[in-house]
């Protein structure tokens, strides 16, 4: 059989929010390269090398996956949560263009998974059920000035909003940042959701005001929502339910 790359997201956590088409790509796989938390999440089996790397090698990792499929490997790279959000997917078609012609002819799949905003939605209710953006937070790949003017127009428009990478140990301050910027955009308060490690044992997930919301509320396994000035809280505690309305009344 001729090698190929097929792109996965393994969700946010949880097994039985994997897709059974992503499953089965794995069964099919001779390589599966990826991350290495995300890599430990596989099972080994005969016939199966694991090629577990460090953080922030996305490119390198990109091309040993198209040199080994272009070699005839069935080669899965794995992303959590979706692949084509701030993961995996990018970065190899980044490498497929940088590359040799004959990469472009290997066959190429992309399976979607669960992406972390929608399974931290899921869990308080519906607070993305009006128009809303996602953000990425860090700032490896962008300066920090447009992620303040994005933010900065997000709030105009009244999107709800959904941050990944919210905060971690090389950035310790932009997140404080964020909520500066937040709390002079959006002119009123709003409930902000905190959710962590969503659908793994040590999910947390906390609703409060923005104008309560502080840096350390979230860390590098955090998804944060930020409602629009029409999200409602109807339940508060462990167990909150935050919802936008589907319309906006003029
Ligand atoms: N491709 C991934 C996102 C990768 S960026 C996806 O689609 O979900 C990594 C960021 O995703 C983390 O910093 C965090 O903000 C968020 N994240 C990933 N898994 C999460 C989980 N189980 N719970 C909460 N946030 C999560």
């Amino acid at each position: 059989m001729s090698g190929h790359v097929t792109i996965v997201g393994l969700g946010p956590g949880a097994d039985d929010l994997v897709t059974p088409q992503v499953t089965a790509a794995i069964e099919q796989a001779t390589d599966i390269i990826g991350y290495i938390p995300y890599v430990a999440r596989i099972a080994p089996r005969e016939g199966l090398t694991l090629h577990a790397t460090d953080n922030r090698v996305e490119l390198d990792r990109s091309r040993h996956a198209l040199e080994l499929a272009a070699a005839g490997h069935r080669v899965v790279v794995v992303s959590s949560g979706d692949p084509g959000v701030f993961a995996m997917a990018a970065a190899v078609f980044e490498a497929l263009e940088a590359g040799p012609e004959h990469w472009r002819e290997l066959p190429i799949d992309v399976l979607p998974g669960i992406t972390a905003m929608l399974a931290a939605a899921a869990r308080v209710g519906a607070p993305l059920g009006h128009d809303f953006c996602a953000i990425n937070l860090s700032d490896n790949l962008k300066p920090w000035a447009l992620i303040e003017k994005r933010l900065r127009l997000a709030a105009e428009a009244d999107f709800a909003m959904a941050f990944y990478n919210p905060r971690s140990k090389s950035r310790p301050d932009g997140f404080a940042r964020v909520l500066d910027v937040l709390n002079a955009a959006c002119g009123d308060d709003r409930p902000v959701i905190f959710a962590r490690a969503v659908s793994t044992p040590e999910e947390e997930i906390r609703v409060v005001p923005l104008t309560q919301a502080t840096p350390e509320m979230a860390d590098m396994r955090t998804m944060v929502l930020v409602g629009s000035s029409l999200t409602r809280v109807l339940r508060e505690g462990d167990d909150p339910l935050v919802y936008t309305p589907r319309s906006v009344v003029p």
